[in-house]
């Protein structure tokens, strides 16, 4: 890399050198899947005759929006599902989940979580451990869950005698590990997971929370036995394009149940005006396969370079990829806050503003953040949390190009360099 524009460090520069390097074969690797993947969004745009038409957008009711239902036929075709929702009206990932969660279940029904205690937003969802208005405990739904076993994995005996006590309505997976340290699942793993539930319970529905999962392999939950899965459209399936939105993907009686909940029943999926957002939905995942290549790449060479400096960064800049969040363990508050307002120093937008710990609602910690971002919230695009707590990690995901993500991370490397904390022999 030659660097014209930014005074990095030149002892950084040459570690960027070698993190290029140990990052060659993974590349390689990423590159495939982002190839395989962008042909197979191609391949359903052509197939479903996606045309200027679609992008007119509609008002009002939105009845006939052909756009809006002929990109969630593109939708589904991609994921490998009967049928889908895929809508700017959601209003963030969480609300997503909650239409999904609210369309399949009724009062009386129980819910398994199947991979420990789930992301936080979800918490209030569930309201289960504290009552918060309008939560499925609200609403009489039953939550159990099963912890992760010692190795951060689905603690599969445990799963299979917990089906076997109760008959649960659904078992629900949640395959990114969100700010934990936990692995996150790939989708085999999800596979497994499928196949022991419907070996004890047929009938149970399995529900996969995919955000942060899209097109990181080549398959999605939908194609290994996932009956519903939702995500977040200012994550991986936006490309980094659309401005807000989720999607439900999976068996057409489900997704029909959410159509329901999503708007009214009886009237479902058929209003919802598109406004002027469908060209963005249809450019966004049409991008979708390639910006998530570039993030993975981003996630997999920051691995590369903050091992060279002698951190724990995990995944390793050596392992296969399951989403696109990096954790790295800096060590003190100093760090944490000397590497976010670092990278938030090499953003494209609001690069000239210092991020400062905060009191986030719901944290017991102060929390740091670093976003430049053209999408309030949007972390497909290169973005940092850190808690303020033990062990002192940042959590790092995104990236919509890697040479300028790169540059963020080397900036945030050279505030560590300038401030003390750093020191590269
Ligand atoms: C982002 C995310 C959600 C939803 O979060 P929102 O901030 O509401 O979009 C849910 N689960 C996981 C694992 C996530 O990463």
């Amino acid at each position: 890399m030659t660097d014209t524009f930014f005074n990095i460090d030149p002892r950084l520069v040459a570690l960027d050198a070698g993190a290029a390097q140990m990052c060659g074969e993974r590349f390689a690797q990423i590159e495939e899947i982002t190839c395989y993947n962008q042909q197979k969004v191609l391949h359903a745009f052509i197939e479903n005759r996606v045309s200027e038409a679609c992008f007119a957008g509609s008002t009002g009711y939105g009845y006939g929006d052909l756009g809006r239902d002929k990109l969630e036929q593109v939708f589904a075709q991609v994921v490998g599902a009967q049928d889908a929702l895929f809508r700017h009206s959601f209003a963030s990932g969480t609300h997503t989940l909650t239409v999904a969660l609210f369309g399949v279940l009724r009062p009386g029904d129980k819910m398994l979580c199947l991979t420990g205690r789930p992301y936080d937003t979800l918490l209030g969802v569930l309201g289960h451990e504290k009552p918060v208005s309008g939560s499925l405990c609200e609403f009489g739904v039953e939550y159990n869950e099963v912890a992760l076993a010692a190795t951060g994995r689905p603690d599969l005996a445990a799963i299979e005698q917990a089906l076997k006590n109760q008959t649960y309505k659904m078992a629900y997976i949640q395959r990114s590990r969100g700010y934990s340290l936990r692995p996150s699942l790939s989708v085999e793993e999800i596979g497994e997971l499928c196949k022991l539930v419907k070996r004890i319970s047929p009938n149970t529905v399995v529900m996969v929370d995919n955000c942060y999962g899209e097109f990181v392999q080549r398959q999605e939950p939908t194609q290994v036995g996932a009956d519903l899965m939702a995500g977040s459209l200012i994550k991986n399936p936006g490309g980094g394009i659309a401005p807000c939105g989720g999607y439900i993907a999976g068996r057409a009686d489900l997704v029909e149940a959410c159509a329901a909940r999503m708007t009214a029943p009886g009237v479902g999926r058929e209003v919802g005006a598109s406004l002027g957002a469908n060209r963005e939905l249809y450019m966004g995942l049409f991008s979708a396969p390639h910006v998530v290549g570039e993030a993975i790449k981003t996630v997999v060479w920051v691995a590369a370079l903050f091992a060279q400096l002698g951190y724990t960064a995990t995944p390793t800049y050596d392992a296969a990829r399951t989403d696109i969040i990096e954790s790295i363990e800096l060590g003190s508050e100093a760090a944490l806050i000397a590497f976010c307002q670092g990278l938030q120093s090499g953003a494209p937008v609001d690069a000239f503003v210092t991020p400062e710990p905060w009191d986030m609602p719901g944290y017991d910690n102060q929390v740091i953040m670093s976003a430049g971002t053209f999408t309030g919230g949007a972390s497909i695009e290169l973005s940092a949390d850190a808690p303020l707590r033990e062990p002192y990690a940042v959590w790092l995901q995104g990236g919509l190009n890697f040479h300028s993500a790169k540059t963020g991370v080397l900036l945030a490397a050279q505030r560590m360099l300038e401030q003390g904390i750093l020191e590269i022999k």
